[in-house]
């Protein structure tokens, strides 16, 4: 069946023109593929989805699309977890076939990249002249570049390095009307517009060119495991690392539950199944640096507690360690159908605290809970697990994600950490904007979407009508 009632007369027609044969579907049966991104409770069906190939076909979609004034959303791999690239009704612009590592710069230090690069990519290329891409999403082998800046993603390294807007010298933009712009950080003059467009969303363009910066690889890695009797120990062990004035790479503390169901699946590290928690610690510098930072980072956590400590003597036992958390998230598909992530971030000396009140809060909702996040960033990811077939599930998962949001913005924290707004977060966000802000961030969206065709309904929510 094909959809084109929905949609103008003579648009899919002048869609499949403008790009390559094949590279347009219409019928509802595969566009259920598209229905939702990896947050499974928001849902919704395009009319169609394009997958343009290169730029010039992705203006004349966007042309045309502008022309019949039909909204579009950019989608990349689908890996949000906010419901942001999930379209309800007209078109889906995917950028999958957009994926060519276009020039690495090896004395300039930056990539030119398509935004269907998978992150991963960029790092195998740059890896050959010596070089990396610092930010590194956990989802890093199946998410988009062009997804990361349109989220500012972040990742467990980001803890040293900071997130993606870090690294972006500069994008090529198309408007919503098709024209494309190209926008730096303000350095050769002018506004910062790299800076605006990255974590816009997909709300004010798509994304079709992304110069991103390179460092060095690290001359040294240490990394290891500490294990913990305690949730709210391990969580001061991060509060402790800090003070003893060491800032680590990366610092990701993963709980009980998660260990159990990780230790179950082929990802398993060999870790002890009565653990109550487990921090995992990198550092990075010159040689004898990183060394010198692990010795104090272990003797802070043996002060706070830790049972046991880990260090990995190899890359391979270094990777082993990774895997166990970077696949965590996959993993949980052992214990329900869906999953509900939640992302805050919270200052970090609130962990101890928090972490026990999660716990609490997917009891009284009779829900199964499993944190494993970026702690040294004070940036948590409450999972709560459910079947979305069953409505009652989905209720209590709302309930609870919203009492979880609320206790993390009354810990003085905000309502995302690294995963965005989407369609998910927008009830939220009056919790940490007044309405100045709000119409500061609508007449920036208006003016570069006159019709409000780009990812409609996501990120900022409707005025109230009481003005700032
Ligand atoms: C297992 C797992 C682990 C994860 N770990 C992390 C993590 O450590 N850190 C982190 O930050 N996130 C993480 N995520 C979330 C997700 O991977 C990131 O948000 C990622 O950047 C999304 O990329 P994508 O290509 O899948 O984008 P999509 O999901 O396709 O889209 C995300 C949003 O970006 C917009 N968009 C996509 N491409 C463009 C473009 N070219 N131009 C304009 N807008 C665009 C879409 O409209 C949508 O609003 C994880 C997700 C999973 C499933």
């Amino acid at each position: 069946m094909s959809s084109e009632r929905a949609l103008p007369a003579g648009l899919l027609s002048a869609l499949r023109a403008a790009i390559h044969p094949g590279a347009l579907i219409d019928d509802p049966d595969r566009l259920v593929a598209y229905e939702s991104d990896a947050l499974t409770t928001s849902r919704g069906l395009p009319d169609a989805a394009v997958f343009p190939s290169d730029r010039d076909e992705l203006i004349r979609v966007v042309r045309l699309l502008h022309e019949a004034r039909v909204p579009f959303v950019t989608r990349g791999a689908g890996t949000g977890l906010a419901g942001g690239a999930v379209a309800d009704g007209g078109v889906l612009v995917c950028t999958t076939r957009m994926h060519r590592i276009l020039e690495v710069d090896e004395s300039g230090r930056t990539a030119l990249v398509e935004p269907g690069a998978l992150t991963d990519t960029i790092n195998e290329a740059a890896q050959k002249y010596g070089l990396r891409y610092l930010p590194d999403p956990a989802s890093a082998a199946a998410c988009t570049i062009g997804g990361n800046v349109a989220m500012n993603s972040g990742g467990p390294h980001c803890l040293k390095y900071g997130v993606t807007s870090d690294h972006v010298a500069a994008l090529e933009v198309i408007l919503p009307d098709g024209t494309p712009v190209v926008v730096g950080r303000g350095e050769d003059g002018g506004l910062d517009l790299a800076g605006v467009f990255t974590g816009s969303e997909g709300t004010l363009g798509v994304i079709s060119r992304i110069r991103v910066d390179l460092a060095p690889v690290a001359p040294e890695v240490r990394t290891f495991l500490a294990l913990f009797d305690s949730l709210a120990d391990a969580g001061l062990a991060v509060g402790k690392i800090f003070e003893a004035g060491i800032v680590p790479v990366a610092l990701e503390l993963v709980d009980h539950a998660t260990i159990a169901v990780v230790e179950a699946s082929v990802f398993a590290a060999g870790l002890p199944l009565d653990t109550e928690a487990a921090l995992v610690v990198e550092c990075e510098g010159e040689p004898g640096e990183a060394e010198e930072d692990l010795e104090e980072a272990v003797t802070a956590v043996m002060e706070c507690g830790a049972r046991e400590v880990r260090r990995a003597r190899d890359e391979s036992e270094r990777l082993a360690i990774w895997q166990a958390r970077k696949k965590a998230y996959g993993a949980l598909g052992r214990l329900a159908p869906d999953v509900f992530v939640q992302d805050a971030a919270v200052p970090r000396s609130t962990l101890p605290d928090l972490l026990p009140r999660f716990g609490e809060i997917a009891r009284r909702h009779d829900l199964r809970l499993a944190n494993f996040f970026h702690a040294g960033d004070g940036n948590v990811h409450p999972n709560l697990l459910f079947d979305r077939n069953d409505p009652d599930q989905v209720f209590r998962v709302r309930a609870a994600g919203a009492e979880i949001m609320a206790l993390c913005v009354e810990a003085g924290g905000t309502i995302t950490g690294e995963h965005g707004v989407g369609a998910d977060k927008v009830p939220y966000m009056t919790l940490v904007f007044g309405e100045a802000e709000l119409a500061v961030m609508r007449s920036l969206r208006d003016h570069t979407d006159r019709f409000g065709l780009a990812n409609p309904g996501k990120l900022l929510p409707e005025p109230t009508g009481e003005g700032p």
